[in-house]
C-alpha cells in the first residue's frame, strides 16, 4: 500500500533527491513520455542527476518530442543507484519492464492518473480526475511555482493532448483546459504540436489499410474491433490510432483492437462509450480508465480475441 502524497509532498520529495530515476511505461505514448521528459529538463536544471528510462522501442513518430534523446533503455544484468525511481503515468509496477530490477532505488514514488492504480509504490501521487499525467505536472509545476520554460510546456502539452484527444474526450475538465491555457502562455503553438502528433508515416497508413479489412461486428453491431495479426504486424509503425476506427462508428459501444506483436502475445486496446472496460482490462492483468484501457494476453490473437470477447459480450 502507498502512502498517498499532496502535490507539496510530491515536490518536497523530488526536491531532496539527488539521483533521479524517472521512467515511462511500456508501449509509451505522448503522456508517459512528455510527462517524464518536462519534468527530467526542469530537475536537471535544478543541478540533478536525471535518467529517464523506458523498457520499449521508442517509435520514430515520437521524435519530435522535445528531450526525447534523453531517452535510454535499460540493459539487463545492469544496476543503476537512485535515492528515487519515479514512475510517470502507470498504474501498476509491471508496466515498466525491466525499470524495477535495474534500478535500485531508496525510495520510490509514482504519479499517475489512472483509477486502476495497484499503489505499488512507496509514495504516490494519484489523481483519478486528471485526463492526463500531463495535467499533474501542471498542477505540480503551479503549486510548487517551479519555473517553466517553453519545451517542458511542449512536453506537457503532447502530454495532455495525448490523453484527452486534444480536449475533446470525456476526460476533459475546465482544469484540463486552464492546464492547457496555461501551457499556451508560455509559447507553446497548438498546430505545431497537433500537427506532429496527427503526422502518420507512409508505413503507419499503408498497415492501416491492410488492418480495415479486417473490421468486425459483433452483438448486433455495438462492439466492433480490428485485427493485425503476426503477419501484418511491424513495430515501426505506430498503430496508436488505429482503435479510433472501429470506435466511431454508429451503434458501436466498445472498440477494440489485437495486436499479435508474436505468436503467444496479442495486446489489446479497447475504448468505450460507457462500458467500464478498465475492469475487464484488469481481469486480463491491465488497467487503464473506464473508457479506454488495455492489457496484454498471453496468447495467440484468436484465441485472446475469443477469451476478451467472451467477457465483453456479457457487458453490452
Ligand atoms: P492504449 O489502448 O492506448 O494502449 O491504452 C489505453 C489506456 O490503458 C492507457 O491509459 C494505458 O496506460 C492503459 N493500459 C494499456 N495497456 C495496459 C496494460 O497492459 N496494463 C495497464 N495497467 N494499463 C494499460
Ligand atoms: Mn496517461
Amino acid at each position: 500500500m502507498s502512502k498517498e502524497l499532496s502535490l507539496q509532498e510530491t515536490g518536497s520529495l523530488l526536491m531532496a533527491a539527488q539521483k533521479i530515476v524517472l521512467c515511462t511505461h511500456v508501449s509509451p505514448d505522448g503522456d508517459t513520455l512528455g510527462s517524464s521528459l518536462g519534468l527530467a529538463k526542469f530537475l536537471l536544471q535544478r543541478g540533478k542527476e536525471v535518467i529517464v528510462f523506458c523498457d520499449d522501442l521508442l517509435n520514430k513518430s515520437f521524435s519530435f518530442i522535445p528531450g526525447l534523446e534523453l531517452v535510454q533503455r535499460p540493459e539487463a544484468g545492469t544496476v543503476v543507484e537512485a535515492d528515487l525511481l519515479v514512475v510517470m503515468d502507470a498504474s501498476s509496477f509491471d508496466r515498466i519492464g525491466i525499470v524495477g530490477e535495474v534500478v535500485k532505488y531508496q525510495q520510490l514514488l509514482n504519479i499517475d492518473h489512472h483509477i486502476s492504480n495497484t499503489r505499488f509504490a512507496d509514495y504516490l501521487y494519484l489523481n483519478a480526475k486528471a485526463a492526463a499525467t500531463g495535467e499533474i505536472m501542471c498542477e505540480l509545476f503551479q503549486a510548487m511555482e517551479w519555473p517553466i520554460t517553453k519545451e517542458m510546456a511542449e512536453c506537457f502539452y503532447i502530454a495532455i493532448s495525448t490523453d484527452c484527444g486534444s480536449f475533446r474526450y470525456g476526460n476533459t475538465t475546465p482544469k484540463t483546459m486552464r492546464a492547457g491555457a496555461w501551457l499556451l502562455e508560455q509559447g507553446v503553438q497548438p498546430n505545431e504540436i497537433s500537427d506532429k502528433l496527427e503526422m502518420k508515416s507512409r508505413l503507419t497508413m499503408e498497415m492501416l489499410a491492410k488492418v480495415l479489412p479486417s473490421l468486425t461486428f459483433e452483438a448486433e453491431g455495438k462492439i466492433a474491433y480490428l485485427t493485425i495479426t503476426n503477419d501484418i504486424y511491424n513495430k515501426e509503425a505506430n498503430t496508436d490510432s488505429f482503435v479510433n476506427y472501429p470506435r466511431y462508428i454508429e451503434g458501436v459501444e466498445i472498440a477494440i483492437m489485437f495486436k499479435a506483436v508474436e505468436k503467444k502475445v496479442t495486446r489489446v486496446s479497447m475504448r468505450s462509450s460507457n462500458v467500464d472496460v478498465a475492469q475487464v482490462a484488469l481481469s486480463f492483468g491491465g488497467g487503464g480508465h473506464i473508457r479506454a484501457a488495455g492489457c496484454t494476453i498471453y496468447a495467440p490473437v484468436e484465441e485472446a480475441r475469443e477469451q476478451l470477447l467472451a467477457e465483453l459480450r456479457k457487458l453490452v
